[in-house]
């Protein structure tokens, strides 16, 4: 008698297991495979892991399949690791990682969709008219020489000041790999969905006949599927996407290039808390290929590494185009010069000689809306939101008060809830009073506004970038979406109008986070080199500390200086990168019981060099009504962390209780 074929099956369920199904057809399915299946009451798309003859539980009692999808060729047994392994690191169910990074059409029961793709994967090309590619400078060929001559694994961090020509580095050293290899696939990850065009179009005009997919979540599904199948199939040579496309099955895969590599983005805030660029360096070991992080203000643990030699450390000390120069940062001293609405006298000349001469301003301030909320005089009231310990903020053109946590809208009161004094007045200032007290200032002036809520139309933020790119505005005002990436030729003045804030959070992130926001929108000003009789770029800092350290060193464009101080306090307080930490977090209808759930877990047995802290409430306890707090674990070893978490999440899954809970290993905000 012929024994059973067994399927060992992934599926996307929270359940942390395989199932096994059998197999009766004719020819025998492949590991890596996709198979469509009967689970509970519901048909669903696995992911076929391994295939075997018997099983632990009686085969009388197992499904069958109902159909391998035979048109979706196998993922390799290397995605499949490297969807081990993330799940393993953070913690999550092999099926929770593999199947969501596979595009919704190729997991649905009916295949209609993914036929369609793939038909339209066989369209040809648009020609293209080719890029001729500049001399590169000296330092940028080191870099470029360095990075394609190693031998397998390498990572690299290219250091470079901001308009030093990393992109360059990327397309020379991605031209070489491509060329060696006919085979070869680069992935190229960058932060932000909104920097993808401008890439996409060097990438493309630099090698016209190669296909260049994008992967990111805003596009719509049946593009994500096309352009996920053409990654899959080899077909595309070059992906460019956001976090996500990391975890994109590439077979061909030779380089990885993370663009911006400090940035926060590139960490996972729900579901899967996965860090792109970690499991960008782990699937360059594992293939055995060349990564190349860059940034003009590096990760911490990036610079840290480079300094001890894990990383190699290509430096682009210069700005690329000829005598084109860093600005010069100037801090504006707030009690010295008075800001009227914002803004100081320095600045507000500064902006009038950029407009006399046509050239571009950039304003910058992290915080969008009108005001971040409005109060009453006369009784202290304030507008709250009462699903969540924040203020709701002032949206004033859409005359509505908005939750930036849990979107809640009310309209806005016409006298105070509480006393009902008329005159309640916003305080503070976001991105829309700004550009409303600038357009009375400068009336002729073109300002455009470039923040999440100018831009919720899909395209209108690269229509907005655009029009600031053909030189339609004179002053640009805009929130961290600015403040990356963007090649504005035509920009000497840049300002920062209340960037102080920061620099007394609780998070010991916080000051790293400011001083790299602080240089990448400094950067975007001085592109090019100066105009006959145009102004020198500079950019102006408005702050109350203009002794803070972090400014003397920003004002320095010094980074390494930033780094190092910042690395001896993190070794000094036994903070990351010197120890490895998790945080569990916990949510309820009440605090206590979060709390209650979190002092249960932090009793529960850990070996002598796992640190538990104390359970507390959440810096934003309260989050669309329910009530948050969290739990530090830490450990100078990164293995005996994992080896913990692994069995302290197996005690919590078996407790018997109602609160809902997460675990982020390698936590980004505290
Ligand atoms: P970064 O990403 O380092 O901030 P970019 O890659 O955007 O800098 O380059 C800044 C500018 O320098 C771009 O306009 C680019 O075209 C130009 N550039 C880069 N390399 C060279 C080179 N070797 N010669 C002349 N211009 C260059
Ligand atoms: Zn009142
Ligand atoms: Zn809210």
């Amino acid at each position: 008698m012929q024994s059973e074929r067994i399927l060992e099956i992934v599926l996307d369920t929270p359940l942390e297991r395989i199932f096994d199904y059998k197999w009766s057809g004719e020819t025998l399915p492949k590991p890596g495979q996709f198979t469509l299946l009967n689970f509970g009451r519901r048909e669903m798309v696995g992911l076929i892991v391994a295939v075997k003859y018997e099983s632990d539980v009686p085969v009388e009692k197992l499904k069958p399949v109902i159909a391998v999808r035979e048109q979706l060729n196998p993922v390799s047994r290397h995605w499949i690791e490297l969807c081990q392994f993330a799940a393993d690191y953070y913690q999550r169910p092999l099926g929770e990682v593999a199947l969501p990074a596979i595009p919704k059409n190729c997991r649905a029961s009916k295949t209609t969709a993914l036929d369609k793709a793939l038909k339209k994967l066989a369209q040809p090309l648009k020609p293209i008219v080719p890029s001729t590619p500049p001399r590169l400078n000296d330092a940028q060929q080191t870099a470029v020489h360095k990075i394609v001559q190693a031998k397998g694994y390498a990572a690299n961090l290219l250091y470079g000041v901001t308009g030093s020509g990393k992109t360059e580095v990327y397309l020379q050293a991605a031209s070489e790999i491509l060329a060696r290899d006919s085979l070869a696939q680069i992935l190229v990850l960058v932060p932000e969905i909104n920097l993808t065009p401008q890439l996409f179009d060097h990438l493309q005009n630099r090698f016209p006949e190669v296909f260049v997919a994008t992967l990111h979540s805003g596009m719509a599904e049946g593009e994500r599927t096309v352009n996920w199948l053409a990654a899959h199939l080899g077909k595309a040579r070059i992906i460019l996407g956001t976090r996500l496309a990391i975890l994109a099955s590439v077979p061909n895969l030779k380089m990885i290039i993370i663009d911006e590599e400090h940035d926060a983005s590139y960490k996972q805030q729900e579901g899967l808390r996965y860090s792109a660029r970690d499991l960008a360096i782990w699937r360059a070991r594992q293939l055995d290929i060349p990564v190349v992080l860059g940034s003009a203000t590096p990760s911490l643990e990036s610079w840290q590494h480079a300094n001890t030699g894990r990383y190699t450390k290509l430096s682009l000390p210069n700005r690329a185009v000829d005598s084109a120069v860093l600005p010069a940062v100037q801090l504006i001293d707030l009690s010295k010069d008075k800001p009227q609405d914002g803004l100081t006298s320095s600045l507000i000349a500064a902006l009038k000689l950029r407009m006399e001469k046509g050239e571009q301003s950039l304003i910058y301030l992290n915080r969008r809306g009108y005001a971040p909320v409005i109060a009453c005089d006369a009784c202290g009231w304030m507008s709250s939101c009462t699903r969540c310990s924040a203020f709701l903020v002032l949206h004033k053109q859409e005359y509505k008060l908005r939750c930036h946590h849990c979107s809640l809208e009310v309209r806005i009161p016409k006298s105070c809830p509480t006393c009902g004094n008329a005159d309640i007045q916003p305080l503070g200032r976001g991105t829309q009073r700004v550009e409303e007290h600038l357009q009375l200032l400068f009336p002729q002036a073109r300002i455009r506004r470039i923040d999440a809520d100018s831009t919720r139309l899909k395209g209108s933020a690269q229509d907005a970038f655009d029009t600031v790119h053909r030189g339609e505005v004179d002053i640009l005002i805009g929130t961290q979406m600015v403040a990356k990436g963007h090649d504005f030729k035509n920009l000497t003045l840049v300002a920062a109008i209340n960037p102080d804030t920061a620099l007394f959070s609780q998070d010991y992130r916080a000051g790293e986070r400011l001083f790299s926001q602080l240089m990448q929108v400094a950067g975007r000003a001085g592109r090019a080199a100066q105009k006959e009789g145009g102004n020198a770029s500079k950019v102006l800092i408005q702050t109350r500390y203009p002794q803070h350290p972090l400014y003397k060193s920003l004002k320095m464009h010094d980074y390494p200086k930033f780094a190092k101080d910042c690395l001896q306090e993190r070794q000094q307080a036994g903070l990351p990168p010197f120890v490895f930490q998790a945080m569990l977090r916990a949510e309820a209808n009440e605090l206590q019981k979060a709390l209650e759930f979190l002092n249960y877990a932090a009793q529960l047995p850990a070996p002598e060099h796992i640190i538990i802290h104390s359970p507390i409430p959440m810096s934003l306890m309260k989050l669309a009504n329910s009530e948050r707090a969290q739990l530090l674990v830490e450990s100078s070893s990164r293995p005996a962390l994992q080896a913990f978490l692994k069995e302290w999440l197996q005690q919590l899954r078996d407790s018997k209780n109602r609160v809902k809970w997460n675990l982020e290993v390698d936590p980004a905000e505290i």
